[in-house]
């Protein structure tokens, strides 16, 4: 799993070196932007949401609420669901079925 992630950061590295200086027209007027107005944005969004997708959202655990079963999500995953308040849309790993999955409150620290 940390080797993905590695690969992503390698990946957003290489892409920021090839961002090269661009013309803007906003409606009748050319502006120059340098490459890093366009590469930082990116790269701290980027950080803040892998750090927030692995970090905070894929520690918590979730209650599945056909068979009431808790699982841990996994970060990609959670990520990319749909949510609702803490509700998020999962597969449950024991029972297979997508439903909006409650938070288990009891793993919280
Ligand atoms: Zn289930």
């Amino acid at each position: 799993m940390k080797k993905k992630r590695y690969v992503l950061c390698a990946l957003l590295c290489i892409l920021t070196l090839l961002l090269s200086s661009c013309t803007v027209n906003w409606f009748d007027k050319q502006y120059d932007v340098a490459w890093w107005v366009i590469a930082i944005p990116v790269t701290v969004w980027t950080l803040a949401w892998l750090i927030g997708g692995s970090c905070y959202i894929a520690s918590k655990k979730y209650i599945c609420p056909t068979c009431t079963r808790s699982f841990s999500p996994k970060w990609y995953r959670a990520m990319f669901s749909i949510h609702m308040n803490d509700d998020r849309l999962f597969k449950c790993p024991y029972c297979g079925k997508r439903s909006f999955c409650r938070l288990d409150r009891g793993s919280e620290d």
